[in-house]
């Protein structure tokens, strides 16, 4: 059922059954947090957060028939009516014919790539998201990212900037040979280019170039109800075709998926793989029980392979992805009305804060999207994360002289289900405040850092 149309207020189109309180902390507490955690908010315990925006993976809130699945779960180790019930709800939503549970998304990755990449190999994608590109590089193949123009210019407004481009593809697999390119894949929506979705046009156009070469089309599937959604407001044709079938239509191009459930499985963990190919499957399910576990659970708990069968369910329903889009817009709109340069337009799961645009006062050596993070914390206790030259930015280790990152973003990510319009509006009043004192804020320097993903662990100081 989808509500009446004439009103234009989007709601919540659930109510709250369960409550988690939230703490109220001051600035000088605040403060003192921050000084405590070495300015680096992944540091920072969860209780001094009021509003949590760090991540949309897993920390969504389940349904009541998710928790009443979780009292269905059947934890025998083998051959589980629960591993039954999950494998029956990915074969309805996705449609391929083989399904292997795994812990989380990277573990459907490092699965996949192992299997079907080999040192030289070539992997294209429109944006590979970061554990995706360090397990195809971590096996030897160079990870490709091959997004549309319009999906590399943040200001520019663009249906599809999660599209790849289709020229560059066929270049690419002309001058390599079609043998070095073992698979293709998409990310849906575009996660690392800011949520952008991919177009129906566009995925129909990339398989037909990998069919000439014989090449697989996969999926990294995490966010494919979103991106269904997108195509359903954004392009021609679909408007009164149903989500759930215009995922079908998606899926029936491809051969294959990863799949992180704790983006749009609406579960708290949980991962898998999809393929049509059965000579795969196998080799696959031999590598699971290696690490993972055995094929009929995958790393996972009975009772999480019911929440992520009712969750893949869920997801489709339209009111739900109406609310969810609806949540990013009205965050991202009412931003920029206050004068944020942001990634545009909002993506399906989160808002990017442009932080180098607004605090040209401090140059990229001293880190503006950190520091517009930590003022983010201070001022209102909201957690956000910096995508910028902290995550990004490379280190010579023999001159120690760094190369910033492209962007300098801090992005506000929406977990699902969790947070209403006032704690948006909160976000927004303190952003406001943020934004009047921008001026003042002062840059960051790095005192100690490891030598790999440092953002996780960094310390820093006012510069
Ligand atoms: C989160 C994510 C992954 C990795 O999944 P995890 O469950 O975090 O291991 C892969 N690809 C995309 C696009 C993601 O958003």
């Amino acid at each position: 059922m989808t509500s009446d149309k004439s009103f234009r207020t989007v709601i919540e189109p659930f109510i709250i059954k369960s409550v988690e309180p939230l703490r109220l902390t001051t600035r000088g507490e605040r403060k003192k947090y921050l000084q405590e955690a070495h300015y680096n908010l992944f540091k920072i315990k969860a209780q001094h957060v009021l509003i949590d925006l760090l991540t949309d993976s897993g920390t969504g809130a389940m349904s009541t028939e998710q928790w009443a699945a979780l009292m269905r779960g059947d934890e025998s180790y083998a051959g589980s009516p629960s591993f039954q019930r999950f494998e029956n709800s990915v074969k309805d939503v996705f449609g391929f014919k083989y399904v292997i549970p795994t812990h989380q998304g990277r573990a459907a990755e490092r699965i996949l790539f192992s299997t079907m990449c080999k040192k030289g190999d070539i992997v294209p994608n429109n944006t590979h998201f970061d554990t995706t590109r360090a397990n195809v590089e971590y096996r030897g193949a160079m990870a490709v990212d091959l997004v549309v123009e319009e999906g590399k210019d943040p200001q520019k407004i663009y249906p599809f900037k999660g599209n790849m481009d289709v020229r560059q593809l066929r270049s690419l697999i002309e001058k390599e040979g079609a043998e070095k390119v073992p698979l293709c894949m998409l990310t849906i929506t575009n996660n690392s280019g800011g949520g952008q979705p991919v177009s129906m046009e566009n995925i129909k156009e990339v398989k037909k170039v990998l069919e000439e070469y014989n090449i697989p089309l996969y999926f990294d599937a995490a966010r494919f109800a979103e991106n269904a959604y997108f195509i359903k407001l954004r392009e021609g044709g679909y408007q009164d075709i149903s989500v759930k079938d215009i995922v079908r239509e998606m899926m029936s191009y491809a051969d294959g998926c990863t799949m992180s459930a704790k983006k749009d499985g609406l579960a708290n963990i949980g991962g898998f793989i999809c393929t049509n190919d059965s000579a795969l499957a196998q080799q696959e399910k031999d590598l699971l029980i290696l690490t993972e576990g055995y094929p009929t659970y995958g790393g996972l708990a009975g009772r999480d392979l019911e929440a992520i069968a009712v969750g893949l369910q869920e997801v489709l329903e339209e009111d739900y992805l109406r609310y969810r889009l609806a949540e990013a817009k009205y965050l991202g709109e009412r931003l920029i009305e206050i004068g944020y340069p942001i990634v545009q337009p909002p993506g399906g799961h989160a808002v990017y804060l442009d932080a180098k645009t607004l605090l040209p006062h401090i140059p990229q050596s001293q880190y503006p999207g950190q520091a517009l993070s930590v003022e983010l914390y201070l001022a209102g206790g909201i957690r956000t994360v910096e995508i910028g030259s902290v995550m990004f930015g490379k280190v010579n280790p023999k001159t120690k002289e760094e190369t910033p990152a492209a962007m300098e973003l801090v992005r506000l990510a929406l977990p699902r289900r969790t947070h209403t319009q006032s704690h948006i509006d909160y976000v927004l009043e303190v952003a406001k405040d943020v934004y009047n004192n921008r001026e003042k804020i002062k840059g960051m320097k790095i005192t100690a850092q490891p030598q790999f993903l440092r953002h996780f662990t960094a310390k820093f100081d006012q510069a």
